[in-house]
């Protein structure tokens, strides 16, 4: 019987790279991408292409009160003292929200393996991306859960020793289309190229020597995003 997955699919570089992992595996994997209010059209559409691409059932949770906290609270001095010096792209408890929706999926399709597209460098800042969370939220969904107790229930990330650099370097074996995942926390057409997103895109790149597809697609005019908003416009 083929391998079975569940995986968290965002849009991003980390998730697309996992996806591709996973099916150079033959797994056969449940995306699920989460909705949440500040997230970008462009990044869920990303999303959308990617399980297109790979043939991948896609289920989309809209979460409506999740938000970011630089959406939370205006400035660093009004948030609370314990999120002072958090990543201004932390969610609040986001992964212990994130993993229970995905075993809520994994009860429904009988799946007992959850993954995460987290990489090396996310558990410098969110400490919900750490092994020990992963490891203990496994127990406990094993426990928990009807599918935990027959077979076992585990959160994994397999990208998680891997940094950003490291991740697209795998990415570019495994053919991962990068123009069509998207990196940027706003919500433009072209990535800002100023965010904590845009930058760690870049660096990764940079350091490999190799142009990132998603540029090089925009620059010659090729982006997929731009080319189906002009079709959208024409009469
Ligand atoms: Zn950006």
């Amino acid at each position: 019987m083929k391998k079975r997955a569940i995986l968290l699919l965002s849009g991003g570089i980390d998730s697309a790279v996992a996806l591709y992992l996973l099916k150079s595996r033959n797994y056969d994997v449940v995306a699920i991408s989460i909705n949440y209010p500040g997230r970008g059209e462009r990044e869920r559409e990303s999303a959308r292409i990617l399980a297109k691409l790979t043939n991948t059932r896609l289920i989309e949770v809209d979460i409506p009160f999740m938000k970011e906290i630089v959406e939370l609270w205006n400035n660093k001095e009004e948030r609370p003292e314990h999120l002072r010096d958090a990543h201004p792209s932390t969610i609040p408890a986001r992964n212990a929200i994130i993993y229970a929706v995905a075993a809520y999926y994994a009860e429904i399709l009988g799946i007992n393996i959850i993954v995460a597209g987290h990489n090396a460098d996310d558990t410098k800042y969110f400490p919900d991306t750490s092994r020990m969370f992963r490891k203990i939220i496994s127990r406990a969904l094993t426990i928990g859960t009807h599918i935990g107790k027959t077979k076992g229930l585990r959160v994994i990330a397999p990208l998680s020793k891997l940094n950003k650099t490291e991740v697209v370097k795998l990415g570019l074996k495994l053919g991962v289309p990068f123009e069509y995942t998207w990196s940027c926390h706003n919500n433009y057409d072209k990535p800002c190229g100023q965010c904590s997103g845009c930058l760690a895109r870049k660096r990764a790149f940079d350091e490999l020597g190799v142009k990132d597809p998603l540029e090089e697609a925009i620059n010659s005019g090729r982006d997929w995003w731009l080319l189906k908003k002009k079709s959208l416009l024409k009469p």
